[in-house]
């Protein structure tokens, strides 16, 4: 039997109630999830890598605007889009990650960059700006990240010191980001996540998503992570490493590490969203404490897309 491929997807998890979407908006997020996944997919049943494959899916959701990364990447205390992503290889514990970067059309692809043609791991903006020119990456204008939607978001909390996770109207429930974990036919697990942040961010405020042990995290031996959720708790308890310290030193599953994970450790600290992981047997968690998470995934030769509990 040929070797078991699994991927699964998340384009951000929180108070996503099936009331707060009109049915053309659910249809439109099911399409675009559904899409990342057939081409994360594609990618696996080609025979290609993990780390393609990943790279693939989160690149079809940062050219979505209904998503808070790349175009639709949200807007910052002073109206610009500061974007942050990492990716990480789970054959050689391989990474690289980028934050505060502006104008770059495929902020994974970034990441990817550095991990494969720099000597370092982590860039930040302009510094990251400058490689990515020498790179040849694609920018885009501000034109192409202008979204209504966003915008407005932004308009009903600038000026003030609230910061807003993605598209909620007036408190802090939903949260934007996307990302993929993959499992290859030749056994290699990868996993990336990118993210616009948070609403009237500043300061230069980092999330948990560039950052490797927090948002994003790889190792062949556990397992592949992706987060989603209140950044600042996610850094503050190393989810994603977390999950891998669990499998590697108490010997857990996926899918008892994940559940100990965002349903106590980080209930504990008070944070709340979910993550996505895959293990070399091709087991697939999707778990979050939120009333949704955008999310899909490839296992056992089944696709699902899913969006609410
Ligand atoms: N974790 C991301 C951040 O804090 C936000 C999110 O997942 O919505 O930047």
């Amino acid at each position: 039997m040929a070797n078991p491929i699994s991927l699964a997807i998340h384009g951000g998890s929180g108070t996503i109630l099936k009331s707060m979407l009109t049915p053309e908006q659910e249809v439109a997020y099911r399409t675009t999830l559904q899409l990342s996944l057939d081409q994360g997919k594609k990618v696996l049943e080609n025979g290609g890598s993990a780390i393609d494959a990943v790279s693939t899916s989160v690149m079809v959701l940062e050219d979505s605007h209904l998503f808070n990364a790349g175009k639709g990447a949200v807007y910052t205390a002073i109206g610009t889009q500061e974007m942050d992503a990492s990716i990480m290889n789970g054959a050689d514990r391989k990474a690289g990650a980028v934050a505060m970067v502006k104008g770059v059309k495929n902020p994974i692809q970034l990441a990817r960059l550095v991990m494969e043609k720099s000597e370092h791991v982590f860039l930040a903006a302009q510094g990251a700006e400058e490689f990515a020119k020498m790179q040849g990456v694609k920018f885009e204008a501000a034109d192409y990240f202008h979204d209504e939607l966003r915008y407005n978001q932004w308009q009903s909390v600038k000026g003030t010191d609230k910061t807003q996770l993605d598209h909620t109207p007036i408190v802090d429930e939903k949260f934007g980001t996307v990302g993929a974990v993959a499992l290859d036919a030749s056994g290699n697990i990868a996993s990336a996540t990118s993210t616009g942040g948070m609403t009237n961010k500043k300061f230069g405020r980092v999330g948990d998503s560039p950052i490797i042990g927090s948002g994003t995290y790889a190792h062949n031996k556990t397992c592949a992570v992706s987060c989603t959720g209140s950044g600042e708790y996610f850094l503050r308890g190393v989810v994603a490493y977390d999950v891998s310290c669990l499998m590697e030193y108490r010997g857990l599953s996926l899918s008892e590490a994940t559940k100990i994970v965002i349903h106590d450790r980080l209930l504990e600290l008070g944070g709340d969203g979910g993550l996505i992981a895959v293990d070399q047997k091709g087991n697939v968690s999707l778990e979050f404490n939120t009333e949704g998470m955008y999310r899909g995934s490839f296992v056992n030769g089944i696709s699902d897309v899913s969006i609410f509990k």
